[in-house]
């Protein structure tokens, strides 16, 4: 289903046509016993294909919220979301699934491998979701990823024989196996040490740039701020 985003903001130059996403007046609250927390305040933004974003703001912000909200793992209470031209809300779960599992790789703080799979086996996981072809090809998927993040010696390794940051690149091989046009990492950075954050956002630039996929990522690291041209800033739920 096309929906029109003609009252979103106007595109930044360069980019495509129509955003990739688009989040349009967004609330989004949780109910906490007789507390209803305004995690999302009324939010709007556009991530065009290509564009490499990064939201900051301190914990308890809204960001993971808005990162739910932007992968179509959740939906708002008000306003919309457009991916891929889809209305969210609008998809039954079985067609949001597939959306996101076709077009979405998310990459988390706290790297969610499956620690009695190895390497190989873990990136796989994805492919195995969808139509992803005989055994060989699949390999070949996995290898090609692994090899993107630099860590082709290592498909037989286990999760706990890797450091922090090795962990962090087979989630990002993990995320990109599918080929997604959007990637979406929670605080990829959050539990690594400052030399490895910056071998991962560098690792993250130059694959937004060799594969043009939409990048948003978020962290609360005032640092990693000079790495990226477009920064959005959440403050209680609304973007400063
Ligand atoms: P951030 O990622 O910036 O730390 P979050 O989006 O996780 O922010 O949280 C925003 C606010 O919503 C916080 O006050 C948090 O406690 C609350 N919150 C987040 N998830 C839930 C939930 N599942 N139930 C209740 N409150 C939540």
């Amino acid at each position: 289903m096309t929906v029109s985003t003609a009252s979103l903001p106007e595109k930044p130059a360069g980019a495509g046509a129509r955003p990739f996403v688009a989040i349009e007046d967004v609330h989004k609250s949780y109910r906490l016993g007789d507390t209803t927390i305004h995690a999302i305040r009324g939010v709007t933004l556009a991530l065009h294909p290509g564009e490499f974003t990064a939201l900051v703001g301190p914990s308890g912000s809204g960001k993971s919220t808005l990162l739910n909200l932007a992968g179509a793992l959740d939906t708002p209470d008000q306003g919309r979301v457009v991916i891929d031209g889809h209305d969210v809300a609008a998809l039954d779960d079985n067609r949001r699934s597939r959306l996101r599992n076709a077009r979405i790789g998310f990459v988390f703080q706290s790297f969610n491998l499956v620690p009695v799979l190895n390497v190989l086996e873990n990136v796989e996981l994805p492919l195995l979701a969808g139509d992803a072809g005989r055994p060989a090809a699949r390999r070949e998927r996995v290898m090609q990823a692994l090899s993107d993040v630099g860590l082709a010696d290592y498909a037989r390794h286990l999760p706990d024989r890797l450091s922090g940051g090795q962990r962090q690149r087979v989630a990002i091989a993990r995320a990109l196996v599918t080929e997604p046009l959007l990637i979406i990492a929670d605080e990829p950075t959050a539990n690594l040490d400052s030399g490895t954050t910056h071998r991962i956002i560098d690792l993250l630039l130059d694959l937004n740039a060799r594969r043009g996929a939409t990048f948003l990522f978020s962290t609360h690291d005032e640092k990693l701020m000079s790495r990226v041209t477009r920064i959005l800033r959440l403050v209680d739920g609304v973007l400063a």
